[in-house]
């Protein structure tokens, strides 16, 4: 069912404790932790703790958890003080965009130079 966690899904079990990761932030909704091979200074994964295989479907089963996603990307460049020299949100959908975890997340990327477009 939309929204339940899927067995075999990194996230969820990111979600659920069983693979550790470095949190940075936590809300009831929402997990925001280090990307494990991060590409810039800053990188850091929004993800819901609900199951959806990306960030379309996410929005449209719960635009409210997408906000609050989207909100909590804000909050990690604001904590991670990449607020003020820029950052990038970046929501890879579908293999052909390198998605590579079909639970949805939002990158936060800062702290260095972000060419556009990107590659
Ligand atoms: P995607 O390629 O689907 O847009 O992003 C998936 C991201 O998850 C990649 O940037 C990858 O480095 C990250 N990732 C993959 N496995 C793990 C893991 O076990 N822990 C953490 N923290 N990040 C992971
Ligand atoms: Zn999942």
């Amino acid at each position: 069912m939309a929204g339940e966690p899927e067995a075999d899904c990194l996230f969820c079990k990111i979600v659920a404790g069983e693979v550790p990761a470095t949190v940075v932030r936590e809300t009831d909704t929402v997990v925001a932790f280090q990307d494990i091979n991060p590409q810039a200074p800053c990188h850091v994964l929004v993800i819901p703790k609900a199951h959806y295989r990306d960030a379309a479907s996410l929005a449209t089963a719960d635009p409210a958890l997408a906000a609050d996603v989207l909100r909590e990307t804000g909050a990690v460049a604001t904590q991670l003080k990449v607020d003020a020299s820029g950052y990038r949100v970046v929501f890879n959908t579908g293999t052909g965009a390198g998605q590579t975890v079909f639970h949805a997340h939002a990158h936060v990327l800062g702290g260095r130079g972000l060419e556009w477009p990107p590659g």
